[in-house]
């Protein structure tokens, strides 16, 4: 047990990590870009918020929350999800009284306490954006956009780009009526799962993943059938605003997604290429949410992309993701006397903003140099005891195979002419 990590996690290890460093510049520099500013959140919250902000008949709150009771004796919960502790801090701060719309985005870890497999985990990572206070259509669609942009700015392809319109709660009671009309002959071949559903939120029939569930439901009347003037008018503005910039997408009439905030307009984005959780992300409108947790009616919308699956994909497509250069000079020394020279000269060429290192293991000059190599390092400084005796390091260029001998005090300067003439590739 000591040895092992829980199931459904992850180690991100150096060599993977590098990955995940270029995804969060990335996505830093797009939410720039479009006007997003970052906001960080607690790992944790009062479980209250996500029985509120998430809703009490999704498969999150019902089955998947790690949930327990802290040392003061209060119910705490691991975030599943980004948006109810976006909505949380917006009120706590009031954010609503400052101008509006207000754009956030967020990355970290989330926890859903899932069957883990491929693309499914215990903790896994989201990247979130959240946009408060604006109902117009055009919001829906930069958002969906936007999502797309970062997907096609990381080199994915091939992506299908699902959207539907899931209704206002002026056609909610319409749709729920016309769910229940149809499946009440069907209810006995439903699942439990569904059965319960059936009662609560029809709705969520038509996301069920069970065979027979999608079976029985292909027939069942979709959201857009049902939806009222307004809504129709909306997601037309949505799809005309998509056009204009000529993303293409599919309307998906039987998506409604797993959350039960969702109002309007909802999206989803899969991934051709990699296995049953082909879902790399995903979002909506949530016009009620700001309210049902407390505050003033306010519009949002927003969506959260996964970050391991989205790695996947690059995998699987193969990506371009750039790979750590690995340091660039290694100091290597012979004797105890020259060792304190390199130490001394180690931390000035950190400061001059090269990445070194040195020996720390007592190792053999070749040894030292075999290190240097096998580490990537792109310059070996060689201190040994004729260096020492003439203040003066051999400077070798590992990758020419070249070297030459410099004077102590103008190493660094040798260096940083070198890297700047031959700056090393990615
Ligand atoms: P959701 O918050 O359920 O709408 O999920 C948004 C995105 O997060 C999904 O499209 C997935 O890419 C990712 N995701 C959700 N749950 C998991 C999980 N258990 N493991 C890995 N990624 C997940």
């Amino acid at each position: 047990m000591l040895t092992m990590r829980p199931r459904g996690t992850n180690d991100i290890m150096p060599g993977e990590v590098e990955t995940w460093q270029y995804l969060e510049r990335q996505l830093r520099h797009i939410c720039g870009e479009y006007g997003y500013a970052e906001i960080r959140t607690p790992i944790f919250e009062h479980t209250e918020l996500f029985l509120r902000g998430v809703g009490d008949t999704t498969d999150i709150v019902e089955k998947e929350m790690y949930t327990f009771i802290d040392r003061g004796e209060r119910s705490v919960t691991l975030r599943p999800e980004g948006t109810a502790s976006a909505v949380r801090a917006y009120l706590e701060d009031k954010l609503y009284a400052g101008p509006q719309p207000v754009k956030l985005y967020y990355t970290g870890p989330m926890f859903r306490y899932d069957r883990p497999q491929a693309g499914r985990y215990r903790q896994f990572h989201q990247f979130g954006v959240e946009v408060f206070g604006s109902h117009d259509p055009a919001v829906d669609a930069e958002v969906i956009a936007m999502s797309m942009d970062f997907y096609g700015r990381i080199g994915l392809k091939n992506l299908a780009l699902h959207v539907n319109s899931v209704g206002c709660p002026a056609c909610r009671p319409h749709l729920r009526r016309q769910l229940q009309d149809f499946f009440r002959p069907r209810l006995a071949s439903l699942c439990p799962n569904c059965r319960e559903r059936y009662e609560k939120n029809p709705l969520r029939i038509l996301d069920c993943k069970e065979s027979r569930c999608s079976e029985l439901g292909a027939e069942a009347p979709t959201t857009i059938d049902c939806l009222c003037d307004s809504c129709l008018t909306h997601f037309a503005s949505v799809k005309k605003h998509l056009d204009l910039l000529h993303l293409p997408y599919i309307v998906d009439r039987r998506l409604v997604r797993g959350l039960d905030y969702y109002t309007h307009t909802a999206f989803e984005i899969m991934a051709p290429d990699i296995g049953a959780q082909s879902s790399i992300g995903g979002g909506g409108r949530y016009n009620g949410l700001v309210e049902t947790c407390g505050g003033p009616p306010t519009p949002g919308i927003g969506y959260a992309l996964g970050l391991e699956r989205i790695i996947l994909a690059m995998k699987n497509q193969g990506c371009a993701i750039p790979r750590s250069p690995g340091l660039d000079v290694f100091v290597v020394t012979a004797g105890r006397e020259a060792e304190h020279t390199a130490f001394h000269l180690l931390f000035k060429i950190r400061r001059a903003g090269i990445s070194a290192d040195k020996d720390y293991l007592n190792r053999s000059l070749k040894a030292q140099m075999k290190y240097a190599g096998k580490a990537g390092t792109r310059f070996a400084v060689i201190i040994g005891e004729e260096e020492l005796k003439s203040d003066t390091a051999v400077v070798r260029d590992m990758d020419a195979q070249e070297q030459a001998t410099v004077a102590m005090g103008e190493v660094i300067k040798y260096l940083q002419a070198k890297m700047r003439h031959a700056p090393r590739l990615p």
